[in-house]
């Protein structure tokens, strides 16, 4: 269905307001499987909505904004004259817009009436908070919309929208999708050059956060849709920890538990955030043993048993430390896992041989002794919160390993 939104106002075009009304109903339609194909802001002149009307060829036409009680609100009565539908005014509108006008102590002029016009075969968008109902109605091939310009009373009322079309247009959506660790959205998007080609009746969303990205997957076909998940999973299974509604942590703390293993965790730049990220998840006690939040090199050498001469030689950012990190983690804490992180989170601090993001990795599980040594983009949050994810995810891949191979 070819859509088209059409933002009214003098807001939108003097740049006061950002034109969050249109990113809400692209993303609400495309969720249903309908593409807005362009989209127009236009002042609130009669001329102009006759002559944009003139130009749009969609079927679907939304108007947000001038929809209010107020005289340069003229959206309802120009589009309504435009299509020259059957009207008539709807009391119970009408007395809400009088009780409006009560209370802002402005006279009504009788040119009010006209907001409460209706359309006979249109159908009313109630609105719970404002004085303003929307309306949409059918003329020809077409379905109108008109909606209110504030996003608080928009959002909620454009439900309704939704609700109406799904019903009409017997949209019938299936929606599932993976969340991705450990490999970049530039380089997924590259191998999935062909899957697109393959696929072409499956939509494929990328969301990137930090440090992860969600892949949704849309159809109207489920068998379709079952398929492009097997093929994308083949491909990318090693990235995939789960499905939408997971969290990474969350299923680290759960693989643990089935695993029936204990962890323990020493940390520098990360302050604490991985033994809070894992302590989040409800049942963690069964497997969260002890964290150290080891910060100064005193604090790696009384708890962690770090050799001074490691610090003096290596620096407290390397993979020696590290790994000293982890064995005296594990020695002093009997865990099955142990899980080190010293780093460099900036903005101070970096050299040019230890650049600020620098940040190595020790894990101990058993008997194996694994280092990893990165270097994240982005300021101090995102750097540690980079290092958080990259912590969780090799411990998930050791449990993913040990899983395969016993
Ligand atoms: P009102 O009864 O408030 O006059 P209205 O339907 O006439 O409602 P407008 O007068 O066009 O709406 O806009 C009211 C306010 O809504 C604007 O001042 C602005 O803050 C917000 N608004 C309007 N259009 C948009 C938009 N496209 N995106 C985000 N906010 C908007
Ligand atoms: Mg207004």
């Amino acid at each position: 269905m070819k859509t088209t939104v059409i933002t009214v106002g003098k807001e939108v075009l003097t740049g006061k307001t950002i034109n969050t009304n249109l990113m809400h109903i692209a993303s609400r339609l495309s969720q249903i499987g309908i593409d807005v194909n362009r989209s127009f802001v236009i002042d609130d002149i009669t001329e102009e909505y006759n002559k944009i009307l003139d130009y749009c060829d969609e079927n679907l036409i939304i108007f947000t904004g001038g929809l209010g009680p107020t005289i340069d609100d003229i959206t309802r009565e120009t589009v309504l004259n435009y299509f020259k539908v059957p009207t008539y005014v709807n009391q119970d509108v009408l007395s809400k817009i009088k009780e409006y006008f009560d209370r802002t102590s402005v006279t009504m002029q009788d040119t009010n009436d006209k907001q409460a016009l209706f359309p006979v075969n249109g159908v009313m968008l109630s609105n719970q908070l404002g004085t303003a109902p929307g309306v949409l109605f059918p003329v020809d091939d077409k379905i109108i919309v008109l909606l209110p310009g504030p996003p608080h009373e928009l959002i909620p009322m454009f439900e309704q929208v939704i609700d109406y079309l799904q019903k009409t247009l017997d949209i019938r959506l299936f929606s599932r999708g993976f969340k991705l660790v450990g490999i970049g959205e530039s380089t997924m998007e590259k191998n999935l050059k062909d899957f697109y080609i393959q696929h072409p009746s499956v939509n494929l969303a990328p969301y990137a956060s930090i440090g992860e990205i969600k892949y949704v997957f849309t159809s109207d076909d489920e068998e379709k849709l079952d398929e492009a998940m097997i093929d994308f999973y083949q491909l990318f299974s090693e990235y995939i920890y789960g499905d939408l509604e997971d969290v990474l942590h969350g299923v680290v703390v759960e693989m643990l538990i089935q695993e029936n293993l204990v962890i323990s965790t020493a940390e520098s730049c990360t302050g604490g955030m991985l033994a809070s990220a894992i302590t989040s998840i409800s049942g963690s006690s069964a497997i969260f043993k002890e964290g150290f939040v080891t910060y100064s090199n005193e604090a790696k050498m009384k708890y962690l048993d770090v050799k001074k001469d490691t610090l003096d030689t290596f620096g407290a950012v390397s993979e020696e430390c590290a790994i000293e990190m982890c064995t005296g983690l594990q020695e002093n804490t009997q865990s099955d896992i142990a899980i080190s992180i010293t780093g460099i989170a900036g903005p101070t601090g970096g050299t040019t041989d230890k650049p600020i993001g620098l940040v190595h990795f020790g894990l101990m599980f058993k008997n194996k002794k694994i280092h990893e040594r990165k270097v994240f983009n982005g300021n101090r949050e995102m750097v540690r919160t980079r290092a958080v994810i990259f912590a969780l995810n090799m411990i998930r891949k050791e449990l993913v390993n040990a899983k395969n191979y016993y």
